[in-house]
């Protein structure tokens, strides 16, 4: 990373941490992300929480999914409106900002793609697919299982297409936990691009499966 990005990122961690004196009691304990260590009410949210921080696991592609799913869960139980029907409509207001950036975080963090490109925006780096170029072979051999998809009209062969995508994609996958470990975010960037394109097949397999389930 840049000596002048990890600079801003550090700025900008103190000045969230700053910034997060309790509304209500003004204490500037910060150890919990959701509720007031002094006074327990429930704090405010910030636009720059970071979502690994958010669900406590591990700022890494190789994401470990029972923890996450496991902290989702614990985290949206501690803020469920339920347990603030006896508060201030502050409160309220606040539980459900955390219940919907929880569910955000969630999203994002638990898909392989968008948790790719949450990453690269954490170092700065967004895509664009205009500009970024993906190698003219790569899209003739998505060109043709496009076609081949189109040409498809049986579930079988639908499904064949299928698991073949399947295994491009998890090979995708596992290629992008090398390039996040040694860092490397034009491989990683050109990688989600490709996986985006599969995930659209993918996609447009599913669906036709689905209306031919519907017309049996
Ligand atoms: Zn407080």
């Amino acid at each position: 990373m840049e000596k002048w990005l990890q600079l801003t990122t550090i700025q900008h961690r103190c000045f969230a941490a700053a910034g997060s004196r309790c509304w209500k009691c003004s204490s500037l304990e910060v150890k919990n992300t959701f509720f007031c260590a002094s006074c327990g009410t429930i704090r405010e949210t910030s636009k720059d929480e970071d979502f690994f921080e958010l669900l406590k696991v591990k700022q890494e592609f190789k994401i470990d999914s029972s923890t996450l799913v496991q902290n989702y869960r614990h985290i949206q139980s501690m803020i469920h409106p339920d347990k603030f029907a006896q508060k201030s409509e502050q409160e309220k207001t606040l539980a459900l900002e955390w219940s919907s950036l929880i569910n955000k975080a969630y999203r994002t963090l638990s898909k392989s793609i968008d948790r790719g490109k949450y990453m690269l925006a954490l170092k700065g780096v967004s895509i664009s697919e205009e500009n970024t170029s993906v190698d003219k072979e790569f899209l003739l051999d998505m060109m043709d299982v496009n076609e081949s998809v189109e040409d498809a009209h049986s579930a079988d062969e639908l499904q064949q297409l299928g698991s073949q995508l399947s295994v491009d994609i998890e090979a995708l996958n596992s290629k992008l936990i090398h390039l996040f470990e040694t860092d490397d975010v034009d491989g990683a960037k050109e990688t989600i691009i490709r996986l985006k394109y599969m995930l659209n097949v993918e996609n447009t397999i599913k669906e036709k499966l689905l209306q031919l389930n519907l017309k049996s």
